[in-house]
């Protein structure tokens, strides 16, 4: 069986839903469909905060059918199968779409099999993921468990959504620790793959100074290959050779994190398996009706939700050039937003664009801890999320022209 549609959207998560609403805000009668299997939509940036005891699993979960733009079909399916020669995607239940123009918005892939005899313990034996939606609730319960002892943080080789999220788990459970007068029981370690403790210097310092005040120890070049969650053991791959054993009593895990699948197997993925894009129109380079925002595009933002809300109104805007055969007339110059709860209480808000500059949405040195975006993160984000976001209401979002116009 075929269906035509004028726009197919594959995904129908953050960047999904939020494309869906800009589009319906701009064209009402465009002939939309969203191919997503979840019924649960979930806000992932809390997870950090659920992790910490600050906001429960609950309160990150709304039904997918509440939060999609009216008038735009939903099909419970997943993709199995791009075919953009024939503009057309082929779904799991054998189903084929026809469409004018794709949308492509799944998201990434967590590739916990990455890392031998994780997948057997992730959720037991102290080792649990903030990544792992599931699992939140049990970071919270063995932080509080833990008195004394070795704590472990890893962190994987990079693209990964929201960098500094492995490093948030860390912070938020030292607070903890120091705040119940324990902190100088337990050792703290933070294993990184990558050579930086982030990759925008300007925030470095101000991270490091947590880090010492906090007395954890940094691993660089460290690169989680293994675990034995019954003996309490994890294997470090090291940069210079050989690999380091340690034994830990919670190991917070950030699992290396690639494409879907359908992607990777795709025409329209780039070599390393992203789906391709031009990083400023967000189309794809050789399927001009293609555009993909999100996780799952190849552009080299930061992965995160704040990402997303700047790129939605770009693709839509695009996507409805191409439509009238005009030409593009939006760019997007890589924002992403990294709240970094460096304590309960205080964030850093890193705000940047690509290759790192800075792009601060308020006149305030962005390198300092402030209350105010702990505000922000826990109460102004998720409100904008769930009712501008994913309503295509683009409040306070400056519309800008193409590079090189
Ligand atoms: P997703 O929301 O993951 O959606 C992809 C969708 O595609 C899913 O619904 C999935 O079901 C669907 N899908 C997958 N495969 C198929 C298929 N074959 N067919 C059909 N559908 C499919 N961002 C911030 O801005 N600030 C933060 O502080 C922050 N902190 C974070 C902390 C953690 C622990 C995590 C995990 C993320 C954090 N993020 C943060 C990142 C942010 O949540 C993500 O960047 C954002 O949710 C990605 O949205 P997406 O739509 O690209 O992917």
């Amino acid at each position: 069986m075929t269906r035509k549609y004028q726009v197919v959207i594959a995904g129908g998560g953050a960047a999904g839903i939020a494309v869906a609403a800009s589009l319906k805000q701009r064209q009402a009668d465009l002939r939309i469909a969203i191919v997503e299997p979840r019924q649960t939509h979930i806000y992932q940036p809390g997870q950090t905060l659920v992790g910490r005891g600050v906001m429960t699993l609950p309160q990150l979960q709304r039904p997918t059918a509440k939060l999609l733009p009216k008038g735009v079909d939903w099909l419970e399916h997943r993709i199995a199968a791009f075919e953009p020669e024939h503009n057309a995607v082929r779904l799991d239940n054998q189903e084929r779409l026809e469409y004018d123009q794709l949308v492509v918005a799944l998201g990434l892939e967590l590739n916990i099999e990455a890392i031998e005899g994780l997948a057997e313990t992730l959720g037991q034996n102290g080792v649990t993921s903030n990544y792992v939606t599931e699992l939140a609730e049990y970071t919270w319960q063995q932080v509080q468990r833990l008195g004394s002892g070795k704590a472990i943080f890893t962190q994987p080789p990079m693209p990964i959504k929201c960098a500094g999220a492995p490093q948030k788990a860390m912070y938020l459970s030292c607070d903890y620790w120091k705040k119940q007068g324990c902190l100088n029981d337990i050792r703290v370690e933070f294993h990184n793959a990558g050579a930086v403790l982030f990759g925008v210097a300007d925030f470095v310092p101000v991270l490091e100074s947590y880090v010492r005040d906090y007395g954890a120890r940094l691993m660089f070049s460290s690169t989680l290959v293994r675990v034995d969650g019954p003996n309490h053991k994890a294997w470090f791959a090291q940069s210079e050779g050989g690999e380091l054993e340690v034994e830990f009593d919670l190991l917070h895990v950030t699992p290396p994190q690639r494409a879907p699948q359908v992607v990777r197997d795709s025409v329209l993925a780039n070599e390393a398996g992203w789906l391709e894009v031009n990083q400023n129109t967000l189309q794809h380079p050789r399927f001009a009706n293609v555009f993909a925002l999100g996780d799952v595009a190849s552009a080299p933002n930061a992965k995160t939700a704040a990402a997303i809300r700047k790129q939605a109104p770009v693709v839509a805007r695009n996507l409805l050039a191409v439509r009238q055969g005009q030409a593009i007339n939006s760019g997007y110059s890589g924002y992403g937003a990294c709240p970094l709860t460096v304590e309960a209480g205080k964030v850093v808000l890193a705000e940047f664009g690509y290759g790192g500059v800075l792009q601060p949405s308020f006149p305030l040195n962005p390198r300092r801890p402030r209350r105010f975006y702990w505000w922000m993160k826990t109460t102004l984000f998720p409100w904008v999320y769930w009712n501008l976001m994913l309503k295509g209401r683009e409040w306070w979002l400056k519309h800008e022209r193409p590079s090189g116009d």
